[in-house]
């Protein structure tokens, strides 16, 4: 029987017998005895072996065993102030599982080596920290979906249609024709609010970003959602319960990693719902009076949200954007079909877009005419406009960027930090 160390830490562990086993953290050695701090996935935990107190062989190996080497450490419990988690094991017994050669990562390592070993970088205790909250963001997120009703459900990656223009389609040879990675699962959730009414996935999206930006990986994990009979402002409102959620799951059960990463955690508080609303045209106003030049037709870009977003310190819903600067399966305003019924979700402290949804055209004219327009041919879209044909109901969806989530949450100046292995357009390797 083996014991955590989250267990070995703690009051009822003082004076019993443990085991353990891990991987070596940090070592140093004071004559006759060797301090050694051991990981699992759970903590770290001072070893102390002593000459006198473990067999000769064993004491070798202590001596031997650099760090990252596997072991397996029996002793007892004690408290001691100076151990870095306030108690530690009097080691009987120290076994090496593996001797590890010297390990390629110290304290000070240039980013372009840490991601060449990113497959060893991720054991670090920063990693480990991210990793924990990613892991804690998909869980926030499938637990809220499915509390609200909706089926998770999967759809394609290799697909013959775009999704989100043409720009950012990745080809691949499919025997002797050409098909794309899938930008967005949208599509085909939309297929299937017919039968489920609400449904949701979390799965890659690939886009050929060109450009090279803090948010931006051409193969993201995207949580996206779609619902019959929502509109835009229903969907607003599952959404901004849904990152209150998650928010408050990630402060209740990653206070320690939030706290390894220096995360203002003050901050994620004010991450309670509703959240405000902002017209676009009144965004291009606000722009202007702090001095971003930026007219009204343009897209918000990474400098003009970071600027906007630093005035918020809790995410805001910017609507009603032109329709000209949108994928062509938005629902235009009925009140004025200039602008459509969608919205982006910006989150605060300066990250910016982490959610993108709305209405969807669910009227048959309307849909041909806005894919006529954006040079899109009907029979390559066959099967979405069929969804028009029968049976058509209005409904809406959104699309959450896991990752940009996840680096905001944790509070990370780069999205590449908050996913394991990272893709973009320089990197694929490891
Ligand atoms: P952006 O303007 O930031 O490129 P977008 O408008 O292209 O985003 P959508 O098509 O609405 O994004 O996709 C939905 C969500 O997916 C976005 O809000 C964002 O969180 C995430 N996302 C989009 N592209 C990427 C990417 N290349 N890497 C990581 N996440 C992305
Ligand atoms: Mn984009």
């Amino acid at each position: 029987m083996y014991q955590r160390i989250e267990e070995v830490n703690s009051e009822d562990s003082v004076g019993k017998k443990v085991k353990v086993r891990g991987w070596i953290y940090r070592k140093r050695r004071s004559g006759k005895i060797v301090f050694i701090i051991v990981r699992d996935s759970t903590g770290i935990v001072q070893s102390i072996v002593e000459k006198n107190s473990v067999s000769n062989d064993d004491f070798k190996s202590a001596v031997k065993a650099g760090i990252e080497s596997s072991v397996i450490v029996e002793g007892i419990v004690e408290k001691d102030e100076r151990s870095p988690t306030g108690y530690e094991i009097k080691t009987t017994s120290f076994n090496v599982v593996s001797y590890a050669e010297p390990f390629p990562i110290t304290e000070y390592q240039s980013d372009e080596l840490l991601m060449n070993l990113r497959h060893l970088w991720l054991r670090s205790r920063k990693m480990t920290a991210i990793m924990k909250i990613r892991d804690t963001v998909f869980k926030g997120f499938h637990e809220f979906l499915r509390g609200e009703g909706f089926y998770e459900v999967h759809c394609p990656m290799f697909v013959s249609t775009a999704v989100e223009g043409g720009s950012t389609l990745f080809e691949v040879p499919y025997f002797g024709r050409k098909v794309y990675l899938t930008q967005s699962s949208q599509f085909y959730l939309e297929t299937m609010i017919f039968s489920l009414e609400k449904v949701y996935t979390v799965a890659p999206s690939f886009r050929a970003e060109k450009s090279r930006t803090r948010r931006h990986l051409t193969e993201y994990w995207h949580g996206e959602a779609e619902a019959a009979w929502f509109s835009n402002e229903d969907m607003m409102k599952l959404e901004e319960r849904m990152i209150e959620h998650i928010v408050e799951l990630v402060i209740r059960e990653r206070k320690n990693e939030l706290d390894i990463l220096g995360r203002d955690v003050e901050s994620l508080k004010n991450v309670q719902a509703p959240f405000e609303r902002i017209r676009y045209d009144k965004i291009v106003d606000i722009a202007t009076e702090i001095g971003i030049d930026m007219e009204y037709g343009e897209d918000l870009g990474a400098d003009e949200e970071r600027e906007i977003t630093k005035r918020f310190n809790a995410p805001v819903f910017i609507t009603h954007f032109p329709a000209e600067i949108k994928p062509f399966y938005h629902r235009p305003d009925p009140e004025n079909p200039s602008v459509v019924l969608c919205h982006d979700m910006l989150a605060p402290e300066g990250y910016g877009e982490i959610i993108g949804g709305g209405e969807r055209i669910y009227e048959i004219e309307v849909l041909r005419k806005r894919l006529a327009d954006e040079g899109w041919k009907e029979e390559d879209y066959y099967w979405y406009v069929d969804l028009r044909k029968y049976g058509s109901v209005p409904h809406a969806g959104f699309g959450l960027g896991m990752d940009r989530a996840v680096m905001w949450i944790a509070g990370l100046d780069h999205i590449k930090y908050a996913i394991p292995y990272p893709r973009t357009i320089r990197r694929v390797t490891p």
